[in-house]
């Protein structure tokens, strides 16, 4: 990893390397191990660019060339590729409650089901017997 000096350990999510730098506020924050060019801007607009020392700025990552204001590092979290996949939120199992309020559904649109069904039996028995009465009406 030459390309990266002094990187503290790679990203456990996505691999790439990455340094710890713990901000004036006492909080480690991983950050990009590769600096970025940044340009202060001058207003609460632009990102988040951290120093070493754990001081940080407001900056824009782009500018005139003769312009530029240094360089620092960027949370990795903005580029790491991997971790919103790995926390993604999983399928959660539902409460008890939820499964007794499913499964008295479930027997409910099963009671129904019956009750359609014996109905339609009942009706299908009904017009059998009116026309067997209508048969033999027409015998007499
Ligand atoms: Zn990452």
């Amino acid at each position: 990893m030459a390309d990266y000096p002094g990187y503290d350990t790679f990203c456990r999510y996505c691999g790439k390397p990455i340094i710890f730098i713990r901000t004036v506020n006492g909080k480690l924050m991983p950050c990009d191990a590769t600096p970025v060019k940044y340009w202060l801007s001058g207003d609460k607009n632009g990102v988040m660019v951290y120093q070493r020392n754990g001081t940080y700025a407001r900056a824009l990552l782009d500018g005139h060339p003769s312009a530029c204001s240094g360089s620092g590092y960027r949370p990795h979290w903005v580029s790491c590729t991997e971790r919103d996949k790995d926390r993604r939120p999983k399928e959660r199992k539902p409460s008890p409650a939820v499964l007794q309020i499913r499964e008295q559904i479930a027997k409910e649109r099963a009671a129904r089901a019956a009750r359609e069904a014996r109905a339609a039996e009942k009706r299908e028995a009904e017009d059998k017997l009116r026309e067997a009465e209508e048969r033999q009406y027409r015998l007499f």
